[in-house]
């Protein structure tokens, strides 16, 4: 029997990663997005990825009634002391301004040689009687000089993962995903969903 999921993202390249991963390592779920139940932006209020992560889904899960993912997940930069991170999708001051936000990370590390960087994702996935489970996924990678590929969002076009001459936007979905934090978190997290759904 399939068992209803609510993800809590409003993040429509976060969404259709995780869709594209979970039908992969947990096809039994059925995902359902906030939208689809009308809950609007859930603000930001904590100071790590699993605060936020965990603040996300407990709000989405006491508004539904219902089992929830949220993911938290940004770029953190080692010579800029772990910068953007939580701020990550307002680092520029506009929420969700990729062009912005990767512009001012090119800026501030102008003459930098320390390009070393980590995309980090945290999962959060809680249900009704307020258990929880976290995980968490990196990779490791450089900062770039200028912008290159199309494919994913945020930071991809300037982050090149160790091991690759290519960026993250310039892989396929499939490609990024397997190598990915959120990709990682995922496949960390996945397999415990349905037991966790069933002893709710
Ligand atoms: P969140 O919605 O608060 O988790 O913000 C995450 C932000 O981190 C995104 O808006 C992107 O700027 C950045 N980010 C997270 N994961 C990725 C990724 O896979 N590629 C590129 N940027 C990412």
């Amino acid at each position: 029997m399939k068992k209803t999921l609510v993800l809590a993202t409003r993040n429509k390249g976060k969404v259709l990663e995780v869709e594209r991963m979970l039908k992969i390592h947990a096809p039994e779920i059925s995902l359902i997005s906030m939208a689809d139940l009308d809950i609007g932006d859930i603000e930001e209020t904590g100071n790590s990825f699993e605060e936020n992560a965990l603040l996300k889904a407990s709000t989405v899960t006491k508004l539904s009634g219902l089992a929830a993912l949220a993911d938290d997940s940004g770029l953190a930069i080692d010579s800029l002391n772990g910068e953007p991170g939580i701020f990550s999708a307002r680092y520029s001051g506009v929420h969700g301004d990729d062009a912005a936000n990767n512009a001012k990370v090119l800026r501030l590390m102008d003459g930098i040689s320390d390009r070393s960087a980590s995309f980090i994702a945290v999962l959060a996935l809680t249900r009704p009687d307020g258990q929880s489970i976290i995980s968490r996924g990196e990779v490791a990678g450089q900062i770039i000089f200028s912008p290159s590929g199309d494919q994913g969002f945020g930071y991809d076009p300037i982050f090149q993962p160790t091991g690759f001459n290519i960026t993250t936007a310039q892989m396929s979905p499939e490609m990024k995903d397997s190598i990915s934090h959120r990709g990682k978190a995922l496949a960390q997290i996945a397999p415990k969903i349905s037991p966790f759904l069933s002893l709710s």
